[in-house]
């Protein structure tokens, strides 16, 4: 297979192909990817910039055609679409089959938005003037995704910028452009007009900035690892142009001593180390008082350590491998700096499965404390810590003491804990005795401090970043 870029309505390849790996068999390579220059990225974004403004004069009806046929493509292939994934990405194929879904069910979402586009008519303070506040789009739109939701994430950044009246250039990861090109395959089935959503693969760090700096792209939605956000956001801000940030999380989940022990358990291994912990709303922080602290701790063991991890496709497998080589070593060096730094580690060993894969196991950290490097940067592994701490106003202290504010946890039955928690942590997201990482696909996504920037993803909210308000007075 070989995926290409879409560009203008047509399937471009270019560049060097390169192998598109399964991390769970090395030796399975799913095909091969084209690799745009900066050549193919200003051609895919003069080709947005002629197709926007037909796009943005298109009928709510057209709109809705357009991304029901998507969804409905995408929810009647899931189990193709799944495996896919699975086989790219090396989430299991359960989860990978409801990736797919939440992504159909995400154009489906903004299918039925496009038609719910509503405005404001106001009387003015002066006497014979009306006022409409309207929605305007936003133009072209510059959509960066990473690799550990290789469709939902593109498809949350693409169904509202078209739901809303724009033109797309997306550029997925490297790393998984198997979905992407997929997603694309369907787009280009439907009637949108050509160039109006444009595919362009290859390296970050060399198409980016020309999506970037391109002044015809007027906002950029990006989700990826913070340096490169913070990248993104300064040159954004040098152009005063609009920027969307989905970045790192360092999540915590408090488990309080009245917590339903394994609901605790439950909630706490869904959130740490399914997805193989590849979540940015992932529990990495168990923040446990010290009345439950070691039942909770002795039972998440035994859980852990029954998690059946190996190839994303087999049968009963509960963790899939890691990404690749750089995140594998990656995580393993965190285990290794928590255990110099003096914590306990169970789990966390490279292991190896019948097919050559990235595997690793699950690993749960315990006796640390929050100022521990392990505590303080995000792994994006299989990799948990847990705080010992006295009672639930330290451990909502704990919690807020990071600079991430993505996702935050509790599991307790008590109501007045749980409704202190929902008000005082310092997270976009909060999950009352739920996984932190998990989420609708209806209604906002995103973080505060330096998890996110700018407005949020999702929802009806996702209309804040992917239009523009004008207010139109008329004289009678
Ligand atoms: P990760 O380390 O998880 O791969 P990155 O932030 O590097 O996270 O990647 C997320 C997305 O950002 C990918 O699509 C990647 O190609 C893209 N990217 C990487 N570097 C840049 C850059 N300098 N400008 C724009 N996009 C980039």
């Amino acid at each position: 297979m070989d995926y290409q870029n879409l560009i203008d309505g047509a399937w471009v390849s270019c560049g060097t192909a390169v192998p598109n790996v399964n991390p769970s068999d090395t030796t399975d390579v799913l095909g091969h990817a084209a690799q745009a220059g900066i050549e193919e990225m200003t051609q895919a974004i003069s080709a947005a910039d002629a197709a926007a403004q037909g796009w943005a004069a298109s009928t709510p009806q057209q709109r809705f055609d357009v991304l029901d046929f998507i969804g409905t493509e995408i929810l009647s292939n899931a189990q193709a679409l799944g495996k896919l994934l699975s086989r790219e990405e090396g989430k299991t194929l359960p989860e990978g089959i409801g990736e797919v879904t939440r992504a159909g069910h995400i154009f489906k979402f903004f299918a039925g938005e496009a038609l719910r586009q509503t405005g404001d008519l106001l009387a003015s303070v002066r006497p014979g003037v009306g006022i409409d506040v309207t929605r305007d789009p936003m133009g072209v739109v510059g959509l960066i995704t990473p690799w550990n939701f290789p469709i939902a994430i593109p498809a949350w950044k693409v169904a509202p910028a078209l739901a809303y009246g724009n033109a797309v250039v997306l550029k997925p990861a490297e790393l998984v452009p198997g979905c992407a090109h997929a997603l694309a395959q369907i787009i280009a089935k439907s009637d949108l007009p050509k160039g109006v959503f444009n595919l362009v693969l290859g390296l970050g760090s060399e198409l980016g900035p020309t999506l970037i700096n391109d002044p015809r792209v007027t906002a950029i939605s990006f989700t990826g690892s913070v340096p490169t956000g913070r990248g993104i956001a300064a040159a954004c801000g040098a152009q005063l142009k609009k920027v969307q940030l989905e970045m790192g999380g360092k999540n915590p989940l408090v488990v309080l001593d009245d917590a339903d022990l394994e609901t605790a358990v439950e909630v706490a291994l869904n959130g740490s180390f399914f997805s193989t912990g590849q979540r940015c709303t992932a529990s990495s922080r168990l923040i446990v008082t010290q009345g439950i602290h070691d039942r909770f701790v002795a039972r998440l063991t035994e859980r852990m350590r029954a998690l059946k991890v190996d190839h994303a496709l087999g049968d009963g497998v509960q963790m899939g491998p890691v990404v690749d080589a750089r995140q594998l070593a990656q995580n393993l060096e965190y285990v290794q700096i928590a255990k110099d730094q003096g914590a306990q580690v169970i789990g966390g060993a490279r292991v190896t499965r019948e097919t050559e894969g990235f595997y690793m196991e699950p690993a749960l950290i315990t006796d640390t404390t929050n100022d521990m490097r392990i505590n303080r940067e995000e792994v994006f592994g299989p990799v948990a810590t847990v705080i010992k701490v006295a009672d639930f106003d330290t451990a909502v202290r704990v919690a807020n003491d990071t600079e991430f504010g993505l996702s935050a946890g509790i599991c307790t039955q008590s109501l007045k804990h749980a409704t202190l928690f929902k008000a005082q942590a310092q997270a976009g997201m909060v999950m009352v005795n739920l996984p932190t990482a998990g989420v609708d696909y209806h209604v906002p996504f995103g973080g505060t401090k330096g998890s996110s920037f700018g407005s949020r993803e999702q929802g009806r909210y996702a209309a804040e970043f992917y239009t523009k308000v004008k207010t139109a007075y008329t004289g009678v």
